[in-house]
C-alpha cells in the first residue's frame, strides 16, 4: 500500500532525517568534536543555480540552489581553510606530500543556462575553478530531460494515464500529494533500469499535452555557442556526461562505451580539447559500476565522478574512477549545514530513512 499520502509522508520523513542528521553534525562540528571527518576535502555537485522559483509543484527542488547559497558556501569553506582545486588538477593535488588545506572542488551537471548567468559570477568573484558536465544530446536538443518533462506534464494533468513498464495505469493527479506520488512512481520506474522506452512514452504524452520536451531543453540548457563562450572563461572546464544522459550500467556494453566516447568527442568539438573528466549520469551504484569505471579509464579519462556521497581521502588517489561527490542540495540551503555536508557524515544518519 503506497497511497499518495504515504509517499508524501515518506518524502518528508526522509528530508527530516537528513536535516536532523545535519543539525546534529553541524552542532558537533561547531563544538570541534569531529576532527578528521572532512578528510582531504570534497567534490561538490550542483545542477541549477538560480533565484528561488517558489513553484507549488517542484519535484526536482533538490536540484536547485540559489546564487546566495553558493556564495555563502564558498565563503564558509574558505573561512574553514579549504582551498579551491580544479577537478582536472585533483590527481596532482592528492599526490602532494603536504597540502595547504582540504580541497573544495566544484562541479555542475547537465549544463544548465543558469550556470552561466548565476553561478559563473559567483565563482569568478571568488576565483574558484569549476567543471561543467555536458550531455551532447542536450546540447544538440536531440534528447529530452525526463524530470523536467515530467514536472511540466504532471503539473498540467488531472489524471496521468501511463505505462510505467507493466501495463497502463491511471493515476489521479489533481492534488499536490497526488502529483508528487505520480512523479515518484515515474522516478522509481526510471531508477536502476534501461530508460529509453519509458522516456519515449513520456515524451509522446507530453507532446500530446502540448509540451515540447526538447523545447524545454532548449530553454534550460546551454547551446554550443554558449558552452564555447563559457569554456573560454579562465576558471571553467567542460567534462563529459554521455550523449543521451543514459543509465550506463543498464546499457549494453557497446552502447555504454559509445555513449562515453562520443560525449568526449562532442565536448572536444566545442572546446578544441579532449575532456579529462567524466561524470556518470545519475552516478549512483545503480547507474555506474565496475564495468563503467573500467571503461572510463580505458577510454582515456584522467578521472571520473559518481554521486556516491563521501569526502576525499588518502585512498581517493587510488580510486580515480569512483570519486564520491557531495550534492549541494536545494532542501538545505543554510550556511551552517555546509560544514556538516562537507564532513560527509549526515549521509550515515540518513541511510535508514
Ligand atoms: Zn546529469
Amino acid at each position: 500500500m503506497h497511497g499518495p499520502h504515504t509517499v508524501a509522508a515518506r518524502r518528508m520523513a526522509k528530508r527530516a532525517a537528513i536535516q536532523g542528521g545535519l543539525e546534529a553534525v553541524s552542532l558537533l562540528a561547531r563544538a570541534g568534536l569531529m576532527p578528521g571527518a572532512r578528510g582531504l576535502g570534497a567534490i561538490f555537485t550542483l545542477h541549477h543555480v538560480r533565484p528561488a522559483t517558489h513553484k507549488q509543484f517542484d519535484p526536482a527542488a533538490h536540484l536547485s540552489v540559489t546564487p546566495e547559497f553558493l556564495d555563502t558556501t564558498i565563503r564558509h569553506l574558505k573561512s574553514e581553510g579549504y582551498v579551491p582545486v580544479a577537478l582536472e588538477d585533483l590527481t596532482s593535488f592528492l599526490a602532494l606530500p603536504e597540502r595547504p588545506g582540504p580541497a573544495m572542488v566544484f562541479t555542475l551537471d547537465d549544463g544548465y543556462r543558469d550556470n552561466d548567468e548565476f553561478a559563473r559570477p559567483v565563482f569568478e568573484r571568488h576565483s574558484i575553478p569549476y567543471t561543467i558536465f555536458v550531455s551532447g544530446g542536450f546540447v544538440d536538443r536531440t534528447h529530452s530531460i525526463w524530470w523536467e518533462t515530467a514536472e511540466q506534464l504532471i503539473a498540467k494533468l488531472d489524471e496521468f494515464v501511463f505505462d510505467f513498464g507493466d501495463g497502463e495505469r491511471a493515476l489521479r493527479t489533481r492534488t499536490m500529494p497526488e502529483k508528487y506520488a505520480a512523479f515518484d512512481m515515474l522516478h522509481k520506474s526510471l531508477s536502476c533500469t534501461e530508460q529509453q522506452a519509458v522516456i519515449a512514452r513520456l515524451d509522446t504524452q507530453a507532446k500530446d499535452a502540448g509540451i515540447c520536451p526538447t523545447g524545454i531543453v532548449d530553454r534550460e540548457v546551454m547551446n554550443e555557442a554558449e558552452l564555447r563562450a563559457i569554456a573560454e572563461r579562465p576558471l571553467s572546464r567542460l567534462g563529459a556526461h554521455t550523449i543521451g544522459h543514459v543509465n550506463l550500467a543498464h546499457s549494453p556494453e557497446a552502447r555504454m562505451r559509445d555513449e562515453i566516447a562520443k560525449s568526449a568527442e562532442r565536448v572536444a568539438d566545442i572546446t578544441g580539447e579532449t575532456p579529462k573528466t567524466l561524470a556518470y549520469p545519475y552516478g549512483d551504484r545503480c547507474a555506474a559500476g565496475p564495468r563503467e569505471y573500467a571503461a572510463a579509464e580505458d577510454l582515456g579519462f584522467e578521472l571520473a565522478v559518481t554521486t556516491n556521497p563521501g569526502v576525499l581521502t588518502e585512498r581517493s588517489a587510488g580510486s580515480r574512477y569512483t570519486l564520491p561527490r557531495i550534492s549541494l542540495n536545494g532542501y538545505y540551503q543554510r550556511g551552517r549545514y555546509v560544514n556538516a555536508l562537507a564532513s560527509g557524515i549526515p549521509f550515515a544518519f540518513s541511510k535508514s530513512a
